[in-house]
């Protein structure tokens, strides 16, 4: 007989394959449907990425599995299925959501994101499965499988916040797209990342929480050895907007190539809030600036950014230096 999670892996092929059929051919996934269309997703799109529709049903998914000979306690150990507590009874996890099939780098489905079509209070938008014997948050890369050979020929990842965010960019013709799981990029992540390529563009969200997490992934894939830009749009805009608003052109030539060194952007990061105006605030700056510099392993990059700091601050070159020599004999 087969492994367990073959059959968990079988059970997510199958779920995938009929969540797809519901949202595409049937009157109950037809608003789901419309609001994908309403989003921008073409169908071309929906059957690329196999979109689907989970009934707004207690057990549809339950009666599904029973049918075709799966053991509800092994697909509740698969994140397909709850347990409810008080009687043991199974009931379906995903009921009413817009489905995203997650793969493993293999290519295999292991897991679904569900998306609300419309807010319900006190319901998360997004609904992840949990964590299985088939799936480890930690180690999977949405669309990782699909964008490999492109990752590998352009010799550049793309990586973004949210599941929306890659699908829009395939779309628009940036196909080396992937994305975390809904949470900080982690160490394996990055170690996956850096065997297949070394330039990383994080293209992360324009508000805070995007910011700070761009901040620390940009620093996560340092330490693996990658080359790292980070993407900058106008407050408030995540990507997938972007290419809605401004399309995808200019995502492509002004986003993507427009991206910041790491520098740049740690220069920008430590800016925010600050009044360069105010001489102490200033001097603080500058010096959280020549820190990070002091940490450039080439000599090149460090002369670069001292010249930039030079010119913009009129100090300089050699007092720069002198204090930034200062600075890492401290910290050293
Ligand atoms: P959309 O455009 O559909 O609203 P988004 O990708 O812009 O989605 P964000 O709010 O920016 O959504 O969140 C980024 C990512 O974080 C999502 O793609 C999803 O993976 C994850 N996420 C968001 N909200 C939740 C949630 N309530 N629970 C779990 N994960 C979530
Ligand atoms: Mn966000
Ligand atoms: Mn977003
Ligand atoms: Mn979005």
């Amino acid at each position: 007989e087969n492994k367990p999670t073959t059959r968990m892996v079988e059970a997510h092929e199958l779920l995938k394959k009929f969540y797809h059929h519901l949202l595409v051919n049937t009157k109950e996934g037809q608003q789901a449907y419309d609001y994908l269309i309403e989003r921008g997703f073409s169908r071309e799109t929906i059957d690329e990425f196999e979109i689907g529709f989970s009934l707004d049903s207690w057990e549809f998914m339950t009666k599904f599995l029973t049918k075709r000979g799966f053991q509800l306690t092994e697909m509740e150990k698969a994140g397909l299925l709850v347990k409810r507590a008080k009687d043991g009874a199974f009931f379906d996890r995903f009921r009413g959501r817009v489905m995203f099939p997650i793969a493993d780098l293999q290519g295999k489905t292991v897991a679904f994101s569900g998306r609300l079509i419309e807010n319900i209070e006190g319901q998360p938008k997004y609904l992840n499965s949990p964590e299985t014997a088939i799936f480890n948050k930690g180690k999977t890369i949405y669309n990782f499988h699909r964008a490999k050979k492109h990752i590998r020929k352009n010799q550049q990842v793309l990586l973004f916040e949210g599941f929306a965010d890659v699908i829009s960019a395939v779309k628009a013709e940036c196909p080396n797209a992937i994305a975390t799981m809904g949470t900080a990029l982690t160490d394996e992540q990055a170690k996956i990342i850096r065997r297949n390529v070394e330039s990383v563009v994080i293209c992360y969200d324009s508000d805070h929480a995007g910011i700070e997490a761009a901040y620390k992934a940009a620093n996560i894939l340092t330490s693996v050895g990658c080359t790292v830009k980070v993407a900058v749009m106008p407050q408030g805009y995540d990507p997938d907007d972007y290419i809605k608003e401004q399309g995808p052109e200019r995502f492509r030539n002004e986003v993507i190539d427009g991206s910041l060194t790491f520098m740049s952007f740690k220069m920008r990061y430590l800016r925010r809030g600050k009044n360069l105006q105010n001489e102490a605030e200033r001097m603080k700056y500058i010096e959280d600036v020549l820190k990070e510099i002091s940490q450039l392993t080439k000599a090149v990059e460090q002369e670069h950014y001292l010249r930039q700091l030079s010119q913009e601050f009129s100090i300089s070159l050699d007092a720069l230096q002198q204090q930034k020599n200062q600075i890492s004999s401290l910290s050293g």
